[in-house]
């Protein structure tokens, strides 16, 4: 088939790569596009070449599907070096995205256009490996080392002007891409050329430099190593000749290719392609989503507005009484100052955000809503008469959702006229940050609305895992499950302090016990009461004791841990020693891997069990929400794959 097609503008070709989606770099592609540098160099007629892709991107990378398995010839890296030295200067023309093997031929290119709405980028840290066809070299020869370590340890694309600024684009440009790149040709033809990147002299950083982003990145990385071998690579590019750093990148590249950490990192790529529609979804259609509301403006409901708002979609915002309210909207304009500090948005877009909701304390403002989702107190009386109130004034067809945590939501449904377009959406929080939603399907719910909440996680840009119902859904379910693992072993003996440095060690940002501190120890304590005040056996925690001695956490001054005031860096506590005292039997020391290993196996055999009762679909999908929820690092795969490949 053929991917590659060749036509002529004057003295000009056009060389254009049609390999839908996203213009993969598969064998095949790697093949023609050799063949046409071939071709054109043997053609008199043909002054420069224009390289540019159909459809919706510019090259966007290598071929997933060849992931994992042993490269075929024509190499990349070879493809580029010979579109490099190719008789005639190639220009590349870049709209969408330039990622990864598509940068590095655009590198190859003697010059780089891109439109206005492109983005270029390395982003194969990400991956668990190195660039392989000479990102790592090039780079710093075309945009200097500083801006080539952010670029490939970093693995996020670049604008157009960035990438401009930097050197990395020759020209942006707008509206036509093609005719601009061939004017861009016409006029260098006949003109001196640059020097291609690979002969570019690069200049090595100051003393100290590599040191310095060494310990930044061993820092920020927490175990992962695929940006310390790059910045490794880019070190070799300003130390050895090109000939010889493009062997070092192309050896690393294949080592790391077949690295436990590449395998983790891919199966996370394959499942979080696959979670915005899975196949069990079918013929489901879902409904249009227009304007949404929230009922409740606490933590949750504010950061679900702010996610829907972010989104575009206007929201209506109900609280029970008007003080209430003013706390809601209150919360909200927080949520979106904070956005302005940190510079993710203007003044301006904050009061667009803003003025995009309808607060109100009457429930008649729901008429208009395509959805609206509850985030009230955690009690099933005060959520059924919520949605009581709701379904008196909602059209039929709006999709109703909840967002509690642990209540049933088929029972929180009960009463609800036409229940089948009920469904529980449970957000993480910040919900406005936190990347995964769990799906959380009643009985009755119907497919379109099943449907609805996978398109509404796809239009809030979050990942979505559904869960059946259970305690906790899957995430929080395994949550307590890791907790109650984490207080065995101290009740064993083994410290507070050691646990959460061995989970940090493991490459989570917090153990168990800070980040109960820091998330506050009542909530957890407070739900264990009202199972007890039910009759339920509820045995007594290790947590139970603090809180019952008012150490909650952070809030209080102390939890796990002593906090002086003002201050979040834990510090062992000697009144928790002696309130745990009696609980605690001397049975020896774990080291931290061990520690990690066993909490780890824990959390995978919870999800055995989740996959056993039909709570989870899979376990890619227990794998995503441990990443996107509980801060699992994704370079390990999650806890499922990690249990598999421990297996053996
Ligand atoms: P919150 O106490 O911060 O907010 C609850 C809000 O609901 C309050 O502002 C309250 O005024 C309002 N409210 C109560 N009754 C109402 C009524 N009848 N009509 C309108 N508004 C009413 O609680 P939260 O942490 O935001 O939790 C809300 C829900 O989200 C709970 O079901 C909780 O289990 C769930 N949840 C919480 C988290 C979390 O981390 N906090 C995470 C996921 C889900």
């Amino acid at each position: 088939m053929s991917l590659v097609s060749i036509a002529r503008e004057g003295s000009i070709a056009v060389v254009t790569i049609d390999n839908p989606p996203v213009n993969a770099l598969g064998q095949a592609l790697r093949q023609q596009l050799w063949d046409a540098v071939a071709a054109l160099d043997a053609d008199a007629a043909v002054q420069a070449v224009l390289l540019i892709c159909a459809g919706r991107t510019f090259i966007a990378g290598a071929d997933v599907s060849e992931f994992g398995k042993p490269p075929v010839a024509p190499h990349l890296p070879d493809v580029v070096a010979r579109i490099e030295a190719a008789a005639k200067p190639w220009v590349a023309a870049i709209h969408g995205a330039a990622l990864g093997g598509g940068f590095e031929v655009a590198l190859g290119c003697r010059f780089r256009l891109a439109l206005d709405s492109a983005s270029v980028g390395l982003p194969e840290v990400g991956l668990g490996i190195v660039p392989g066809a000479g990102g790592t070299v090039r780079t710093p020869r075309v945009a200097g080392v500083a801006a080539a370590v952010d670029l490939v340890t970093g693995g996020k694309p670049l604008r157009a002007a960035k990438a401009q600024a930097l050197g990395l684009i020759d020209a942006v440009v707008s509206g036509d891409l093609r005719a601009a790149a061939i004017a861009f040709a016409q006029e260098a033809i006949g003109k001196p050329l640059p020097l291609p990147a690979s002969a570019r002299p690069v200049v090595a950083p100051e003393a100290g430099f590599w040191d310095d982003q060494q310990a930044a990145i061993t820092k920020r990385a927490k175990g992962e190593v695929a940006p310390l071998h790059a910045l490794a690579c880019l070190r070799k590019a300003t130390e050895v000749p090109f000939a010889e750093a493009m062997a070092f990148e192309r050896e690393t590249f294949l080592a790391l290719r077949g690295s436990d950490q590449a395998a983790a990192l891919r199966h996370v790529f394959f499942a979080e392609r696959a979670a915005p529609r899975p196949a069990h979804l079918g013929a489901a259609q879902p409904l249009p989503l227009r304007a949404a509301a929230v009922i409740g403006g606490g933590t949750m409901g504010a950061g679900i507005a702010a996610a829907l708002r972010d989104a575009g979609l206007p929201v209506t915002l109900i609280e029970r009484d008007a003080a209430a309210l003013e706390r809601g909207v209150t919360n909200l304009r927080a949520i979106f100052d904070g956005a302005v500090a940190r510079g993710r948005l203007t003044e301006a877009q904050a009061a667009e955000r803003l003025a995009g909701v309808t607060a109100s304390t009457d429930y008649a403002s729901l008429a208009g809503a395509d959805l609206v989702i509850e985030a009230v107190f955690e009690e099933i009386g005060v959520k059924r008469a919520v949605f009581a109130q709701v379904a008196a004034v909602c059209r039929p067809d709006a999709v109703l959702a909840t967002n509690t945590s642990y209540l049933d939501p088929a029972a929180i449904a009960q009463g609800v006229p036409n229940p089948a377009r009920f469904i529980g959406l449970h957000f993480f929080s910040p919900a406005n940050v936190m990347k995964l939603l769990e799906i959380v399907p009643t009985p009755d719910t119907s497919p379109d609305v099943l449907a609805t909440g996978f398109a509404l996680a796809k239009t809030l840009g979050k990942i979505p895992v559904q869960a059946g119902i259970c305690e906790g859904f899957i995430g929080n379910r395994i949550l307590k499950r890791y907790r109650a693992g984490a207080e065995a072993l101290v009740r064993r003996g083994v410290a507070i302090a050691a646990v959460d440095a061995a989970m940090r060690g493991f490459g989570f940002a917090m153990g168990p016990f800070e980040a109960q501190d820091l998330g506050g120890l009542d909530i957890a304590f407070l739900q264990r009461e009202a199972a007890r005040a039910t009759g339920q056996d509820v045995p007594e925690t290790l947590g139970d004791l603090l809180v019952r001695a008012g150490r909650k956490g952070q809030k209080t001054g102390g939890g796990w841990y002593d906090y002086a005031p003002g201050q979040r860096k834990p510090q062992p506590s000697a009144t928790v020693a002696d309130l745990l005292a009696d609980q605690i039997r001397a049975e020896g020391q774990m080291d931290g891997p061990a520690i990690a290993e066993h909490l780890v196996a824990e959390m995978a055999a919870e999800g055995q069990a989740i996959l056993a009762e039909g709570i989870a679909r899979q376990p890619a999908d227990i794998d995503l929400v441990e990443i996107h929820g509980y801060g699992f690092p994704r370079w390990r795969g999650g806890p499922m794959f990690h249990a598999q490949n421990r297996a053996g």
